[in-house]
């Protein structure tokens, strides 16, 4: 089925499972065999399944019993935008939520995009879901001196040179960061 292929892609939801989404419906994994995937309408009761290998239909069943999700996937991608952007920026997490909301409101404005801003839901209600990202790149902030543990890539520089020079504790916390060309120029 040449359509098929051509209308399929995937999303991870926010548990990281992986989605199919074919015109506008979205699927969830039902069994997998090697490169072999069996997908299921993620909506409850639904009959509609695809087959899938190496990620190509090779079978799709659309029988669905219900209207597409149309209206939450591009929920889900303004969200997903968010999400990635929280991972890969160090911008404030409310300000992300109100730059990619103000970025919808700015394009053509007509019932279409009214009805998806209406959808997005509130900076409260997905707040954890956005914190949740920037803390899988991101230590959580401490919230006592003892709680601070600088380890591992947070010790070097972005090109693996030793960067924590010096971890203290013994009359209060010092931590020391600096390259080692710094201090020997100081030396110098
Ligand atoms: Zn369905």
């Amino acid at each position: 089925m040449a359509h098929a292929q051509l209308d399929i892609r995937f999303t991870t939801n926010r548990l990281a499972n992986q989605n199919l989404v074919h015109n506008s419906y979205k699927f969830q994994i039902k069994s997998s065999r090697g490169d072999r995937c069996y997908w299921k309408c993620s909506t409850r009761n639904c009959p509609a399944t695809i087959d899938t290998y190496n990620n190509i239909p090779t079978k799709v069943d659309d029988n669905h019993n219900h209207h597409s999700d149309r209206m939450q996937l591009r929920v889900d991608d303004v969200l997903e935008r968010m999400k990635s952007r929280c991972k890969d920026e160090l911008t404030a997490i409310p300000t992300i939520y109100e730059e990619e909301l103000v970025k919808l409101r700015d394009r053509e404005w007509n019932d279409d995009t009214h009805q998806l801003v209406e959808h997005i839901p509130t900076f409260y209600s997905c707040k954890h879901q956005l914190y949740n990202e920037r803390h899988k790149t991101l230590p959580a902030l401490p919230t006592s001196v003892a709680d601070i543990t600088v380890d591992g890539e947070w010790t070097e520089t972005i090109t693996g040179q030793p960067f924590l020079l010096a971890d203290d504790n013994t009359n209060g916390r010092m931590l020391v960061f600096s390259t080692q060309k710094v201090p020997e120029q100081l030396i110098i």
